[in-house]
């Protein structure tokens, strides 16, 4: 209870790597949230069916992200679905726009530069917006994506 979570409704997983599912399997385990949101790949080791056994046990519901708004409360979480062609888990990353009052934050998963060069060519004012970069450059330092994917991003005109 470390940070004072009573409930969950939705977990939502950006892409089946490892190192993005293996927060959620205690909380699905002690929260039993209603809905799983996900890319549709399934992964493959075992993090992925200690995953899916939880949400199982847990009766939680998986949902398939797809373009669409969904309010929480005062916060409001806008899913963005891998664009079509994508080829790996990492360029497969659902997108969420989490919008509480001014706050905004863009999280990206593991997209790398195909993902990238997708979305920017198909909501360029969405990802113009300075207000999304920070998640959004935390992960292209993380992954290697350039910086040259994201120009409204470049620190250097931050
Ligand atoms: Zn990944």
């Amino acid at each position: 209870m470390q940070y004072q979570v009573t409930s969950l409704n939705l977990v939502v997983a950006s892409h089946a790597d490892s190192d993005h599912i293996t927060g959620p399997v205690p909380a699905v385990q002690q929260f039993k949230p209603k809905y799983f949101l996900n890319n549709g790949l399934a992964g493959t080791t075992q993090i992925w069916q200690k995953l899916l056994t939880a949400a199982k046990q847990a009766g939680t519901q998986g949902l398939i992200a797809r373009s669409q708004v969904i309010n929480l409360g005062s916060v409001k979480l806008t899913v963005l679905p891998p664009p079509p062609g994508m080829k790996n888990q990492n360029t497969n990353s659902v997108w969420r726009l989490v919008q509480y009052g001014s706050f905004r934050a863009l999280m990206t998963g593991d997209s790398e530069t195909p993902e990238t060069k997708a979305w920017l060519k198909q909501l360029p004012r969405l990802l113009s917006d300075r207000s999304t970069c920070t998640r959004a450059f935390t992960t292209a330092q993380r992954t290697g994506t350039g910086l040259a994917d994201w120009p409204p991003c470049d620190p250097r005109t931050l």
